[in-house]
């Protein structure tokens, strides 16, 4: 395997009139490929350390604690040529709050590769060796982005990044074609782009991340959503981590107790009397209100993993899904997720209208698990 003996050419951005001046360098561009250094230890929101961007052998790094995002550059993100960026998810956040906006329209390579084997997840090194079959260098990963000036290592590393995204691309776009893919890729990269910009809406969606919904009843379901939204809007507003305000283990704990005052608030285990001194009204309050919510409005209850009604439909819907992605050569999480099948599952125990997985997939999939679950059923 080659060390990668490419020296990068790369242009320093700490000024609004370069920032200007590279995005009229690309303007005529399809396809440029971007990137993000961060920093996230104790804010909610990623502190954007360095952007990097490129549309051929050149790259950009912008120096974004030295110039803000201008007119220019958030339109560039929003032209016609295709931002390629790699695990896109806290990229997407950092153009969010660094930029306002977000790079459209997007293709990612890792949902890419997705598409093109059965690995998904595949890191950024390990895709470059594969297509490229050259090595990066992997010491500056865990580099501090924020010190400046930065070393010649670490912009050398951070140019790469970029060049070679557009080389995968390239090969990656070919081989998508021949299999008639490349649609794949850009619906999922269109559903990546619309859950990332509906932020607050997502924040409803929260709770049911939890793996031990169905310990709960409805009632303590909805106090644990009402406290999930909360927090989600609270430490968005304040700037910090999740965990720093309350950790999930302890608003299912609250949950699971629904404590009317303080007192059985303070017997919550876990629970110190500052973080009630401070939020145990707010807290005490959302329990209250999910006492009083109306049968009707209430969550569905989750259901129980371990009964063997949806045991054997998750199996059966599982087995369907393995089979169709072993015969495309993608994974069977690239088809269908372990969420979407629960969902299916529980609406089909509860016999409500089932959400069928739409588009392509539904091509592939829907006759064969609707036949799976008559067979459980009957
Ligand atoms: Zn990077």
């Amino acid at each position: 395997m080659l060390l990668s003996s490419l020296t990068p050419s790369f242009q320093w951005i700490d000024t609004p009139d370069a920032l200007d001046a590279a995005c009229e360098q690309v303007a005529d561009a399809s396809v440029i490929a971007l990137d993000t250094e961060f920093f996230r230890e104790n804010t909610f929101f990623p502190v954007p350390a360095l952007i990097q961007f490129t549309a051929g052998e050149q790259a950009y790094l912008i120096d974004p604690v030295a110039v803000s995002c201008t007119d220019t550059f958030r339109a560039l993100l929003q032209n016609s040529a295709i931002k390629l960026l790699h695990a896109c998810s806290e990229d997407l956040e950092v153009f969010q709050h660094w930029a306002g906006v977000l790079p459209v329209p997007l293709m990612d390579t890792q949902v890419a590769q997705g598409f093109l084997s059965d690995v998904p997840g595949i890191g950024y090194q390990k895709l470059v060796e594969f297509w490229v079959g050259e090595m990066l260098p992997k010491e500056e990963t865990r580099s501090n982005w924020l010190v400046r000036p930065l070393s010649p290592a670490q912009c050398h590393y951070a140019a790469l990044d970029v060049i070679y995204l557009l080389k995968v691309w390239t090969l990656q776009a070919e081989k998508l074609a021949t299999l008639g893919r490349l649609e794949w890729v850009e619906n999922e990269c269109q559903t990546l782009i619309e859950q990332a910009g509906r932020s607050v809406e997502n924040d409803q969606h929260w709770y049911t991340r939890h793996r031990q919904l169905w310990r709960l009843t409805p009632r303590q379901m909805e106090a644990y959503r009402l406290m999930t939204v909360w927090r989600e809007g609270e430490t968005r507003r304040r700037n910090l981590p999740r965990n720093w305000l309350i950790s999930d283990k302890l608003l299912f704990a609250i949950a699971e107790k629904m404590p009317s005052n303080r007192f059985e608030l303070a017997e919550v285990e876990g629970i110190k009397p500052t973080l009630i001194k401070k939020e145990g009204d707010a807290l005490l309050a959302m329990v209250k209100q999910a006492q009083h919510c109306d049968e009707a409005a209430l969550p569905e209850r989750w259901p129980d993993p371990m009964h063997p009604a949806f045991k054997s439909r998750f199996k059966a819907l599982k087995k369907v899904v393995a089979a169709k992605a072993s015969e495309l050569g993608v994974a069977p999480e690239m088809l269908m997720r372990r969420r979407e099948l629960e969902t299916l599952v529980m609406q089909d125990l509860a016999e409500e209208p089932l959400t069928w997985p739409n588009g392509w997939r539904g091509e592939y999939l829907n006759a064969d698990l609707a036949q799976a679950l008559e067979e459980c059923t009957s």
